[in-house]
Formats: C-alpha cells, structure tokens, sequence
C-alpha cells in the first residue's frame, strides 16, 4: 500500500500541513490501493506565492530556454514510459489502449509547444503600433480524473511555451499518476516555483485557486457545473479563464454512409476512455429508413466489445473509476428504461465474472427522442443513444439541439456533403469521416461545452496579454 505524503511546492517535495487522508480505489478490484494527504487552503496560498515570486524572472526567459525545458520534460517523461502506463491502468482503470494512447498525447504536448516556440511571434505590428504578446501571469490549473497527466502536460506545456509560472490542482483520485509526473519533472530541472502542484479536494485547494488574487489565469477541464462556480468566483479578480467543460456530442450517418465503417466506429466514438471522455459520441443520429440495418450492426458490433481488465491488451472497456461513477451510470440506464427508451444491448448491472469492479454493460438504447434525459445530459459512461431523423436537415437540427457544443462527428461517402453538414453544426471540434486528434489546432467548446481554446496558436493566446505601443 501506497502514501503519497508530499506535494510540491517551489522546486521541493514538501509535507503538505494539511492532515486529512484519502484513500486511493482500485476501480478493478475496489480493494486499497493507499493513501494521498491533501493539502489545505494554506499549502495553496504557499504554492501561489512561489509561482508569483518566480513568474518575475520566469516571464523573461527566451524561447531558446523554454525550448530546452520543454525538451528536459519531454525526456524524463519518455524515460519512465511503462511506468505511466502501468499507473494509469492501475489507479485510474484506464484500458492498456487508452494509457498508450493517452502516454502518446503526454508526449506530443512538448513537441508541440515547442513547435509553437519556433514559430510563433510575440511580437507583431497591427496598425502602427507594435503588439507585444506577454505571458499572462501566474496559472492555475484544475482538472479531472479522466486523463489526468494528459492535462497536466498539455495544459503546463502551453504555460511554459507563455512564459507563465503555474499552481495545478488535479484530482484527488490521480495521486499516483501526479507522484510520478513530479518526480520526472523535478528531473527536468524547471527553475524553482515554475511549476507548483496541490493535491486536494476541489472545495478546498480548488476553491482557494479560484479566489486568490495572486492567480491571473485558470485553465478548468471538468464539468460544466463546477465550471459555471469557478467563474463566477473568477469574475470577482477579473481573472481570465479557459474552461473545457462537458458535451453530449452527436454522431450524424448520413445515408449514403458506409455502414459497416461508420458504425463500428460510432462504438469506438462513444465507448473511447470506457466512456468517460467528455468528447464521447453519445447521441448516434441515423436516417430513420436505416434503422433496422444499423440495429443488426450495432449489436454485433457491441457483443464483441470486450469488457474486463484494463490491463488485457484487447480491452476496449473497463471500469468505471470509482463505485459513485458506475451508480451514475446505472441511474442513466434506469433514467432511460424509465423514459420508455427500449435497451437494445448492454442494460443494468455488472457484466458476469466481473462483480469485484465498477464494470457496466456497454449499453446502447433505441426509441430515443432528443428531449429525453439520456439524450441531453452527459452520463460519462458506455452508454449511447440511437435517435431517427428524416432528412439532412433534421439531423443538424437534432444535433444542434443541445446545451453542450464540444465535439460531432459526420459520416458521408461523400466527403463535400459530410463537410457541408459539418460546417452548420455548432460544435468546436467536428471529425468527419474519421476520428483523429490535431495538436496543433484550436480545441474547445461552443456554449455550456466552455469559454476559450487550447492548442496551437488560439491556445497559447489564451495565456498571453496583449500589451500595444503605441509611437
Ligand atoms: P468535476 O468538475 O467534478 O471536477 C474537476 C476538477 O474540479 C477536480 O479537480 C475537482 O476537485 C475540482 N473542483 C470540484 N469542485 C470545485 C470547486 N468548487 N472549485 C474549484 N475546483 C473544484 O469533474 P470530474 O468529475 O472530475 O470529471 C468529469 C467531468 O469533466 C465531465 O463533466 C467531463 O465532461 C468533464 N471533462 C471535460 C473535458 C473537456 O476537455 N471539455 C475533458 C475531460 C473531462
């Protein structure tokens, strides 16, 4: 069993004076992993007050040295590959698909802001003036449990290609993950109080992040109520804000569509992360006349999606990360049962042989109408909902239909028509005719799915102030 004991605060491993304990679940087995100490209010003050005293020489630092940290954080990362993988199937249930994939996406954050570094110009000229592209100041960063050191390096490699110190505050859930991200940074030699993480719960360190005076910016992915606080706690400061929030994207097949390529991966867009992926393709939307075509695959899609050990290489889902998440779920599906949607595979319940963890039956429901709760609210599960449309244009009205605006995704054997109706659907991010991920270009949400950008230049904009000289 595991204590993680330490945070970290101006280049060291410190105690936190925080006393309470929390414990830390295998989702596969529910038995003790260990334990995590949490910081309090006070250990968060500490972190801000080093990340304020070292943005004043931090913020002057040349591109030539940001790149050489990044590539120093890069390197002790890649160094202890299996090692992040193994944690992330362990602690957080992550398949071994996922963990790789997700290893991938650590990485690629440090290639990626260092490509921005090369590129990219803080200082232009609009008008007659020159426009200076300064960092915005100190960073706090709060995030969820569900790709936990993906976000820690994604959102930490853009604050170092701005020139920003940070405070981070991940999941109390993820501190195995967090101790070993840490100790390879500490390797990487960032100057002291650059980097500053906190673990703790969200009402306690998250709360102080969001009121401090002394943090100028906070990058939140999570949902979108807790969202909806922090900025409204952030409004008091003026703080500026990215928030990547929830989404209940839709998936639209159109009907001259390969069916036996768009359905399968329709499965993969709405079971991705074993469900708990906020840009998870959970509202499928196909042409009514093609329903009884899709059920067939569909279900035969589903019975061989292989649930179990996250571990086993084939694992597509695994369980769900703690026994709150999977009764989340099982109330989705009886919410849905109850609306008189008609489960076509999965349902309520464990899948047999796996009891022990908070495994759900990948579930998919038919005879859905758009207004019905497992429609339009986000259950972060492997459940997915089937709904008809008639024409093309019901289908961008349906999709359309929803207080989220994350992802969509578009399928169409004719690529034109596919970007024709990908270009009406309001959502930040659409995958036609695949499913894909571009690191260097914007990522966010329409309405309730968030405020601002990731990635790319839009991204690294979000932790720059804009200062002109006018002469
Ligand atoms: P959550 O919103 O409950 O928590 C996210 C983080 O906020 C955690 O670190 C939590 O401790 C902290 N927090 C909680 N209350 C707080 C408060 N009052 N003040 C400050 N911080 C507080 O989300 P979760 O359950 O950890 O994650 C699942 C959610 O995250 C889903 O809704 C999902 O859609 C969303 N998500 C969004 C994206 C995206 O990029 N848009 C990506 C992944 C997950």
């Amino acid at each position: 069993m595991k204590t993680i004991d330490k945070i970290y605060i101006n280049g060291e491993f410190v105690t936190p004076k925080g006393t309470e304990y929390f414990d830390l679940i295998s989702p596969t087995t529910n038995e003790k992993l260990g334990q995590v100490l949490l910081g309090n209010p006070e250990d968060t003050r500490d972190a801000i007050a080093a990340a304020k005293k070292a943005f004043k020489t931090f913020s002057k630092t040349t591109k030539e040295e940001r790149i050489q940290y990044l590539k120093n954080m890069q390197t002790s990362i890649e160094k202890r590959k299996q090692e992040f993988i193994d944690i992330t199937i362990e602690e957080y249930g992550g398949t071994f698909q996922f963990a790789t994939n997700s290893f991938e996406y650590m990485r690629q954050s440090f290639i990626s802001a260092i490509e921005l570094l090369n590129t990219y110009s803080f200082t232009k000229t609009m008008g007659q003036s020159e426009v200076q592209m300064t960092p915005v100041g100190v960073v706090g960063i709060i995030i969820p449990w569900n790709s936990s050191n993906g976000y820690i390096c994604g959102k930490l490699a853009t604050a170092i290609t701005a020139g920003c110190t940070v405070v981070i505050k991940p999941s109390e859930m993820s501190a195995q993950q967090t101790q070993l991200i840490l100790e390879c940074f500490h390797e990487a030699g960032l100057p002291k109080g650059v980097l500053n993480i906190v673990n703790g719960l969200g009402e306690v360190v998250g709360a102080e992040i969001s009121r401090n005076p002394d943090i100028t910016k906070i990058s939140f992915t999570g949902s979108t109520a807790v969202g909806k606080m922090i900025a409204k706690e952030a409004v008091n400061t003026m703080k500026r804000i990215t928030l990547e929030l929830g989404g209940k994207s839709p998936n639209i097949i159109l009907d001259d569509a390969n069916f036996s390529k768009a359905i399968p991966m329709a499965v993969a867009a709405a079971y991705m992360n074993s469900g708990q992926a906020c840009i998870a393709g959970t509202r499928l939307l196909v042409p009514e006349s093609k329903l009884e075509e899709v059920k067939t695959l569909i279900k035969n899609v589903v019975s061989k999606t292989i649930v179990g050990d996250p571990k086993n290489e084939t694992t597509a889902v695994g369980p769900m990360v703690n026994k709150k998440q999977y009764e989340r779920v099982q109330n989705y599906i009886q919410i849905g049962i109850d609306e008189g949607a008609e489960v076509l595979i999965g349902g309520l319940g464990k899948p047999e042989g796996l009891e022990n963890g908070n495994f759900t039956k990948p579930t998919v429901f038919v005879n859905v109408n758009n207004q019905m709760r497992i429609a339009r609210e986000e259950i972060f599960g492997p459940v997915l909902s089937i709904i008809t449309y008639k024409t093309e244009e019901e289908a961008i009205e349906i999709a359309n239909d929803t207080t989220y605006g994350l992802q969509a995704y578009v399928s169409s054997e004719n690529h034109e028509r596919a970007l024709k109706v990908a270009s009406q659907l309001s959502a930040g991010r659409v995958q036609v005719n695949k499913l894909g991920h571009d690191p260097m270009a914007p990522f966010g949400g329409f309405k309730q799915s968030g405020i601002g950008r990731e990635f790319g230049v839009t991204g690294l904009e979000c932790y720059l102030e804009t200062r002109v000289l006018i002469q």
